[in-house]
C-alpha cells in the first residue's frame, strides 16, 4: 500500500507563478521517476501551500503510469515513529530492508526529523541505498534546506543534490482559479463576484481559502453531497448576502485603483492628478453606494477629507454619468464587481 490520497492529482493543481517551477519539476520526475537529475526533489513553502498535494500528485501520476514501481508516501513524523517502534521490537533490520524495497520514496515534512539523530542516521542509510540505486526521492519541507536547523551536515548536503523548489502564496487569480476548480469538484455554485470576494479576502494560504468554502458550504447545513446547484443557491443565498454586505472599503478602494491602474494609496493622498482625482471620486461614489460608511467616515477613510468632499465627488460621478456615456459604462462594468449582475 502507498499510502497515497487518490484525490491529490496534477488536473486538480491549479498553476500559477507561485508553484510553476515546483509544479514542473515535480512533473518531470513524474514522468521519469529516478532519471532526471531532480533527485532528490526537495519541495519547499510554508503551511498549507500545496506541499503535500504536489507530491501526492507525483506518487499517483507515478502510479498510474508505472504501475510496476512501489511508491511509497510517508510522512517524517510517521517515519520516525515507525522507527522507534522497530527499537522497540527489535526489528530495526527489517524496519531499513522495507525501505530499501521501495522505488520512490516521498518523504512529507522532512523538518520532523530535526534533532532525531538516529531516525536521521536511518534515513541517511535509507536515502543512500535508494539514490545509487537509481532510485527516486522526494521531500517537502517549511523550510528550504539552507534553513533547516538540527540536522547533520551529510543529510543536508545530499538534500540539495538534486533539485529545490519553492511553493510560493497564490496570487489573486489563481486564488480565483482555485475556488472555481473546487466549486466544480464539489458540484456547488457560487456567484463570480462572491468568489471574487473570498479570492480578495483570504490571501494567507491555500488550506485557509478552503476552509473559508468548506464553512461557507457547512452553514448550508446540508452535507456537500447532497447540495445539488439550486439547493446550494438557494441554501447559500443568506451567506452570500452577508458576504456580499461585507463588501468592504478596502475591496472598493482596491478595485477602483486597479481599474484605473493606479496605486491604491494615491486614493488617500493629497495628490490632484486628473485622474487620481476621477479614481477617487469613483470609490467614494461606491463607497456610498455600497456600504454603511457615513459620509463622514467616508471622507476618513480617504485620506482624512471631509463630509461635503464626499458630497462633492458622489455629485460629479452622478453628473458624469448621466452626460458621458463611456463613463457610464465604466460605471457599470465596475458595479458588477460589487453586485453581481443583479
Ligand atoms: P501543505 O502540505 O503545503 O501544508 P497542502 O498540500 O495540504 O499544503 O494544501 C492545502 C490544501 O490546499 C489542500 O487541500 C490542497 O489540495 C489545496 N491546494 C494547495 N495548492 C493548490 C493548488 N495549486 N491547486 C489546487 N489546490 C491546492
Ligand atoms: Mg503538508
Amino acid at each position: 500500500d502507498s499510502q497515497l490520497n487518490q484525490n491529490y492529482s496534477f488536473n486538480n493543481y491549479i498553476e500559477g507563478s507561485c508553484n510553476r517551477l515546483a509544479r514542473s519539476a515535480g512533473f518531470a520526475v513524474a514522468n521519469k521517476p529516478g532519471t532526471t537529475s531532480f533527485n532528490p526533489l526537495m519541495i519547499y513553502g510554508g503551511v498549507g501551500l500545496g506541499k503535500t498535494h504536489l507530491v501526492q500528485a507525483i506518487g499517483n501520476h507515478i502510479k498510474e503510469h508505472a504501475p510496476g514501481k512501489f511508491v511509497l508516501y510517508v510522512s517524517a513524523e510517521k517515519f520516525t515513529n515507525q522507527f522507534i517502534e522497530s527499537l522497540r521490537n527489535n526489528s530495526v533490520q527489517d524496519f531499513g530492508n522495507f525501505y530499501l524495497l521501495v522505488d520512490i520514496l516521498i518523504l512529507d515534512d522532512v523538518q520532523f526529523l530535526a534533532g532525531k539523530d538516529r531516525t536521521q542516521e536511518m534515513f541517511f542509510h535509507v536515502f543512500n541505498h535508494l539514490h545509487q540505486a537509481g532510485k527516486q526521492v522526494i521531500m517537502t519541507s517549511d523550510v528550504p534546506p539552507r534553513e533547516l536547523k538540527g540536522f547533520e551536515e551529510r543529510l543536508l548536503s545530499r538534500f540539495k543534490w538534486g533539485l529545490t523548489a519553492d511553493l510560493q502564496s497564490p496570487d489573486f487569480e489563481t486564488r480565483v482559479a482555485i475556488i472555481q476548480n473546487k466549486m466544480m469538484a464539489d458540484g456547488i455554485d457560487i456567484p463570480p463576484q462572491v468568489v471574487e470576494y473570498l479570492a480578495y479576502s483570504v490571501e494567507t494560504n491555500v488550506r485557509e481559502l478552503e476552509g473559508v468554502l468548506i464553512s461557507l458550504i457547512a452553514q448550508s447545513s446540508l452535507t456537500r453531497r447532497e447540495v445539488d446547484l439550486e439547493m446550494a443557491k438557494q441554501a447559500l443565498r443568506h451567506i452570500i448576502e452577508d458576504v456580499e454586505a461585507e463588501v468592504n472599503l478596502d475591496f472598493i478602494q482596491k478595485t477602483v485603483a486597479e481599474h484605473f491602474s493606479i496605486p491604491v494609496d494615491l486614493l488617500k493622498a493629497k495628490t490632484r492628478k486628473k485622474e487620481v482625482v476621477t479614481a477617487r471620486q469613483v470609490a467614494m461614489y461606491f463607497a456610498k453606494e455600497h456600504t454603511n460608511h457615513s459620509l463622514k467616515s467616508i471622507g476618513y477613510h480617504f485620506g482624512g477629507r471631509d463630509h461635503s468632499t464626499v458630497i462633492h465627488s458622489v455629485q460629479t460621478v452622478s453628473d458624469l454619468i448621466d452626460s458621458d456615456k463611456t463613463f457610464r459604462a465604466t460605471i457599470q462594468e465596475l458595479r458588477k464587481k460589487f453586485t453581481g449582475n443583479k
